[in-house]
């Protein structure tokens, strides 16, 4: 077993240091310091520059640091006092013995923690294995999971160049990069075994032998496992199995959940981690279940449907897709070339086999499921919003033919945000100073968040008009550079100097241009879009961000009619779209916006998360009634929004251009009638009071809510602790052959 509790790479990284400053290593080795920006500054005062040029990177930046620079900050008093100040709160963070597990649920120990399997993590931009909403929850997850103190290990995989990054060119089309992640400059560490060699586990994929190796990241006091399987020692094609997130084609993707699943339980064994609950977030995981069986198999002797309970009582899963077309699938081909070898280990037959992913038995062609394999070898499932539950069930009912469709065993969790991870600082200071000092830790209670009727009104309205700017300036910024790079003209450059306006009412959207998003839907009416962008007295401004999946050529098309109305004569100033979307950017974005604009088409949205991170900032949402913000809105006995509004509410039809026109019309009235009038609506102060209303009863009703450390505290209580989770009858999908 490897000695995985101390981080050698510190201890070699603080070598450097001048000895005031040594605990600086400690500390860019735990992304702890990614949660608040005082600890930020603490990097990025170093070298502002190079903090940009590494991608906001502690190790990177303590590793180029000249010894000059280290050594003027090491005779700094006050630098001084930050570090070591930081470096008490981080000892006692991680020392913490009374936490909120500890007091609810002492039966989950560290000897056998939660194990939290995802394909992606997002926890900071200076660690790019992650695409978008999946892997921000995860990486939310595992900050709440840290906070609370529940005990928990991730795994997932290091992608050698992570998700494709975006660039737009001159016609407005997403063209798509990589970059290579230089791992050993990253606050992440080999694990290697006693003899200084990496630990290494091994698989079978495509009929080869796999060496895989195992990096560890520190979450607050999880650790997360990625796996790496660019190793010299392995054939070339297989040093890409963990070359790109959702890259390739359905080989590349069954492949890389091999490694992902059944590597991943192999991992935490040579990890010696025996975890209690196996959580798998996404089907994607779902191979796990059966490794756990195998191991199992192994050590009794027993056959699979004699262990088959056991495994169920250690295996929960979460669903995120609520389309068929949205979850994996595999033809039984593809699983005869990647699983043929295994079955045999699992005393199975080929048909016996193929039966655990199969939503109908008994038909030969019929596809392998990744969420039915998981439905059917978890004790625990939950889709993630309320609607989303509700949805997930119907959609798997042809699982459960015994029982009526409410009665399918598919709740939910609705998801959440970490709420320092996502609020502004200068808000953050607000809540110290009015809902109590560490408001962070108490993120779910409402009485706490009842306070902020206690803030004065201008207090709030100009903190967020400072937000505001911020992001006006990080637009200007990062659409002058877009420019730049792409060679367009001088008027063009220099006209971002003054794109965007801080007095104007500021709209965001920013999410994966997938089609059911309906990205451009607020453009739909061009003409009546440019009366309400181009007011004279009441302007509105708006700026989208996000990629659409390289192979989403409809998603492609809507950003490049983004990009034509940035260039939109009458327009141009009230337009604009920052490239390549990612965590600093959103923090920008739902730190800094008046409203976040969410409208899919119903109920395609699971859950959604931006909107949420947007509340604890003070903006306001307009949103389709669909995922967390049917639980969240609210509205007064007139049906008219009290923290927010609903687009389109209560008119549905399956006929998608009715919907369409339904829902922009809506979207346009809501603006032109309530939102608009309602910002500009000043008092002599330059206040709008109602519209500060609206912010503080969006905090008060949605942050006690919509946080992870709510959603954290829901798992542990109905999922993770099996003496107090609901059980759940078994799918059948035992095929005797
Ligand atoms: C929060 C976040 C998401 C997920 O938000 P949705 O509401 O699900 O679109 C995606 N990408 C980034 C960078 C985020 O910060």
């Amino acid at each position: 077993m490897a000695n995985n509790s101390v981080m050698t790479a510190a201890l070699k990284l603080s070598e450097k240091l001048p000895f005031v400053l040594k605990r600086l290593a400690d500390l860019a080795y735990n992304y702890w310091w990614s949660w608040s920006s005082d600890r930020i500054a603490l990097f990025q005062s170093i070298d502002p520059q190079e903090w940009e040029r590494c991608g906001h990177n502690p190790v990177a930046i303590l590793e180029s640091a000249s010894c000059e620079r280290l050594s003027q900050l090491a005779e700094d008093p006050l630098y001084l006092k930050q570090v070591s100040a930081l470096a008490r709160e981080f000892d006692r963070y991680m020392q913490q013995k009374d936490t909120w597990v500890s007091g609810v649920a002492p039966q989950l120990t560290k000897e056998h923690p939660v194990a939290y399997f995802c394909a992606e993590f997002g926890i900071h931009e200076s660690l790019p294995v992650y695409s978008g909403g999946l892997g921000i929850l995860a990486g939310d997850h595992l900050k709440s999971s840290s906070d609370l103190g529940v005990p928990m290990v991730g795994v997932g995989l290091l992608y050698r160049q992570g998700y494709f990054r975006q660039r737009l060119n001159r016609n407005g089309w997403q063209e798509d990069y990589y970059i290579d992640n230089p791992f050993l400059h990253m606050p992440i560490e080999l694990i290697k075994t006693q003899t200084g060699e990496p630990l290494t586990i091994q698989l079978e994929v495509r009929q080869r032998t796999v060496k895989v190796q195992i990096w560890q990241v520190q979450v607050g006091r999880v650790t997360l496992y990625l796996l790496d399987s660019d190793r010299e020692d392995n054939d070339p094609i297989d040093r890409w199995l963990t070359g790109h997130l959702y890259g390739g084609n359905l080989e590349t993707r069954i492949a890389q959940e091999v490694v992902l699943g059944i590597g991943g339980v192999r991992a935490l064994e040579a990890l010696g981690i025996q975890p209690a609950v196996y959580h798998l977030n996404e089907g994607h995981a779902a191979f796990c279940t059966l490794e756990v069986a195998r191991l199992e198999i192994e050590r009794t002797g027993k056959s699979f449907y004699d262990i088959e309970a056991t495994v169920r009582d250690r295996c929960v899963f979460t669903t995120h897709t609520p389309v068929p077309a949205g979850h994996d699938v595999f033809s039984p081909d593809l699983i005869d070339s990647f699983f043929a070898h295994y079955w045999t280990q699992l005393r199975l037959s080929r048909e016996q086999f193929l039966a655990l992913g199969a939503r109908r038995l008994g038909d030969p062609w019929e596809p392998f499921g990744m969420t039915v394999l998981a439905l059917r070898m978890t004790r625990a499932c939950n889709g993630v919003s309320e609607l989303h539950g509700q949805v997930s069930r119907k959609m798997w009912t042809v699982l459960y033919p015994r029982v009526s469709e409410d009665q399918v065993p598919i709740g939910y969790i609705t998801n959440g945000v970490h709420a320092p991870t996502w609020t502004a600082p200068l808000l953050g200071d607000l809540y110290n100073q009015y809902l109590g000092e560490n408001w962070h830790t108490q993120a779910m209670n409402p009485e706490m968040w009842a306070k902020v009727d206690t803030i004065p009104d201008e207090e709030l309205w100009w903190r967020h008009r400072v937000l505001k700017e911020r992001l006006i300036a990080y637009t200007r910024y990062k659409v002058k550079k877009a420019r730049e790079q792409r060679g367009e003209s001088y008027e063009s450059i220099q006209a971002t100097d003054t794109l965007l306006d801080p007095d104007v009412l500021t709209i965001g959207f920013a999410r994966r241009f997938s089609p059911y998003k309906r990205g451009d839907l607020i453009l739909r009416d061009a003409e009546r879009a440019l009366k309400i962008f181009g007011n004279a007295n009441h302007p509105v401004q708006i700026i989208f961000a996000g990629k659409a999946h390289p192979a989403d050529e409809e998603g492609k098309r809507i950003i490049q009619r983004l990009m034509e109305w940035c260039h939109h004569g009458e327009i141009r100033n009230r337009v604009a779209f920052i490239e390549d979307y990612d965590i600093y950017t959103g923090q920008k974005l739902v730190q800094g916006v008046d409203v976040w604009l969410n409208n899919p088409r119903r109920p395609l949205e699971a859950s959604g998360t931006s909107g949420q991170k947007v509340c604890f900032n003070g903006g306001l949402n307009c949103s389709v009634l669909d995922g967390w913000w049917c639980e969240g809105y609210q509205a007064d006995s007139n049906g008219k929004g009290i923290n927010g509004w609903a687009i389109g509410e209560d008119a549905h039809t399956s006929d998608q251009e009715l919907q369409d026109r339904i829902d922009s019309r809506s979207l346009y009235q809501l603006l032109e009638e309530e939102i608009v009038p309602l910002y500009y609506d000043r008092n002599p102060q330059g206040v709008s009071p109602r519209w500060v209303q609206m912010m503080k009863a969006s905090i008060k009703t949605n942050c006690p809510l919509f946080n992870t450390d709510r959603m954290i505290a829901d798992y542990v209580s109905q999922v993770y602790v099996p003496e107090i989770a609901t059980r759940v009858e078994p799918i059948l999908a035992k095929v005797l052959v």
